[in-house]
């Protein structure tokens, strides 16, 4: 077996592909000026400039004069020229982009040209060798594309791509595609019926659709319940601050540019809060603290806004509202290390209980310390709690160097979805520049003022962003205990509904999310309909089951199971949703 190609390897073969692409363009479009074509991280794309949209059957045209060339096995080869030459080349040929480009080379660097039979292009290379080298490709998708991505240009076509160096390495790449497109969450969200974006609202502004919301609430209910048992107390803060708070705390200074613009009112300003912080910490200085007192932990499920540019607002994985699952611990300097060791703990069985692989990175400073606020022996004492409360609980990790927060180290979570895609979400932080800012003391065994540490902690981060990944991971079947239904009652006949309403009613007594489909529908109809909801159980009833006190179980994962007692039933799944494995 040959080794798995290196990134520049493939970086090579997918802008010869590029090449390639735009040869075979220029052989069927003739009319059509090239711009632009390099590699990407998972293929390549060129930009064209043709007033006819290219259409699915142009791709397939595309792809069948591609293989000509990669048949003919044609050498790439590189030639030096000069700058007017190149421009005369160019304007000959009436490729105003490739002139334009020209232009913007820096005097004295070369310009070179690659040529691969009859097609010649300005490039840097490098190429592979033969357009032999060539083994499976793909055309994608067009997409359209302003020319130096700047609006106030010209829109070109750009026409999507990738290859690889065997059919093989190329299958397993479109299958991942096609996953990815049959999770994506923004279309899962909207045929599930979890959340909306409402342009009358806005973009980045989701809508929780009942569904959604009791997943959302499902989850909530899950870390209260944790923190409850950890100590921690609820807070509740307004949505709005003055602006002197941001200012007492910095974020005016340092984290304007994501809020939203102040607004005015009684001769103040306010604004809406990006952060929780410096709520909390107003809850932390409304009474004399001694070190008794602490720790203190305070948790908040707070919605804060943050401006993100519009166009990088998309489903749940950008928004400009969310609710984060913030909480934040004041301790003494002694106690760092177990508060910090509890936060591990918690994300932990956060993630554990919701079938998340994860890794950890520890966010050190860099040699430049210029750029970090607090003493080197509070960050030393800081970054050896955190190695330590990593390395206690035996958990996969790594060292990022440069990583810290400018006031202090910290821990982010990555975990990894069902396709493979490393996302990062909560974050655990220790601060040593809030309690200093705000003038944060506790009274010490010494009778002397300390100032407390600051961890700041978000298992889930947002809540939205989080769903979102979820929705993705689960392909949408959301897990028994996070169903927003748990349980169809699916009765055959009209007769049979009675039946159904009643065991309905006994589980919902006992904790379940059920519901009966009394449509005047065919049972077929009805399950499938269930099983594109991705509901967990389904239980059909006819007279059989009527007769016996039974139902007729099918589970989203092993089809039909067969009849059994209706309390049997409750048994198993109540086992199953608090156990969190499924009973087949
Ligand atoms: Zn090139
Ligand atoms: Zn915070």
């Amino acid at each position: 077996m040959r080794k798995p190609p290196t990134v520049d390897e493939l970086y090579r073969l997918r802008h010869s592909t590029a090449h390639v692409m735009a040869q075979a363009v220029k052989h069927l479009f003739p009319e059509t000026k090239i711009a632009i074509g390099p590699p990407t991280e998972d293929g390549f794309y060129y930009d064209f400039d043709r007033d006819t949209p290219f259409t699915p059957e142009d791709l397939a045209a595309i792809e069948e004069e591609m293989k000509k060339s990669i048949a003919a096995d044609d050498p790439f080869v590189c030639r030096e020229i000069g700058r007017e030459e190149a421009i005369r080349f160019f304007e000959e040929r009436n490729e105003p982009y490739k002139v334009e480009l020209i232009h913007d080379i820096p005097e004295g660097e070369p310009i070179t040209l690659y040529q691969n039979g009859d097609f010649i292009d300005l490039c840097r290379g490098p190429h592979v060798a033969r357009t032999g080298e060539i083994k499976a490709f793909k055309l994608l998708h067009v997409a359209g594309a302003y020319w130096r991505g700047d609006e106030r240009n010209k829109m070109l076509q750009r026409i999507y791509g990738t290859a690889f160096f065997s059919q093989a390495e190329l299958e397993e790449h479109l299958h991942r595609l096609e996953e990815a497109r049959r999770r994506d969450h923004r279309r899962l969200g909207r045929e599930l019926g979890i959340f909306l974006i409402a342009p009358e609202v806005g973009a980045g502004l989701p809508i929780w659709l009942p569904k959604g919301a009791i997943v959302r609430e499902t989850l909530v209910e899950f870390m209260r319940e944790e923190q409850r048992r950890r100590g921690y107390l609820p807070v509740i803060t307004p949505h709005l601050a003055k602006v002197d708070l941001y200012k007492l705390s910095g974020h005016w200074y340092t984290y304007r540019d994501k809020m939203f613009p102040a607004m005015q009112a009684d001769h103040e300003e306010f604004v809406l809060k990006p952060m929780n912080c410096p709520f909390h910490i107003q809850v932390y200085r409304s009474e004399l603290r001694s070190y008794r007192d602490l720790p203190i932990r305070l948790a908040e499920f707070g919605t804060v806004y943050r401006y993100e540019q519009s166009g990088e607002l998309g489903g749940l994985t950008r928004v400009r509202g969310f609710t984060q699952d913030d909480a934040h611990l004041f301790c003494r300097p002694d106690q760092l290390l177990d508060e910090f060791r509890g936060v591990v703990d918690l994300v932990i069985l956060v993630l554990r209980r919701l079938g998340l692989p994860f890794r950890a990175r520890v966010g050190v400073r860099d040699t430049d310390s210029e750029k970090y606020v607090g003493t080197p022996e509070q960050w030393e004492q800081a970054q050896q709690a955190i190695l330590a409360a990593v390395q206690s609980l035996a958990m996969p990790h790594f060292v990022a160097e440069g990583e810290a927060a400018f006031y202090g180290p910290k821990l982010d979570f990555l975990v990894e979805d069902a396709l493979g895609r490393e996302w990062q979400l909560g974050t655990i932080q220790v601060d040593y520049v809030l309690p200093e800012r705000f003038d944060l003391t506790y009274m010490g065994d010494d009778g002397q003022q300390h100032r407390p540490v600051m961890i700041h902690r978000a298992p889930f981060g947002s809540l939205e962003r989080f769903i979102g990944i979820l929705i993705e991971h689960y392909a949408g079947a959301f897990p028994l205990w996070l169903a927003p239904v748990q349980v169809r009652l699916i009765p055959i006949a009209d007769r049979h509904v009675d039946y159904c309403r009643a065991v309905c009613i006994r589980l919902q007594e006992a904790g379940l999310r059920a519901e009966v489909d009394e449509r005047n529908e065919k049972i077929g109809y009805k399950i499938r309909q269930a099983q594109l909801e991705k509901i967990p159980y389904m239980l059909v009833v006819g007279d059989r089951e009527v007769e016996s006190g039974q139902v007729a179980v099918r589970s989203r994962e092993a089809g039909d199971r067969g009849a059994v007692p209706v309390e049997a039933f409750l048994d198993q799944v109540r086992a199953e949703v608090w156990g969190g494995t499924p009973c087949h």
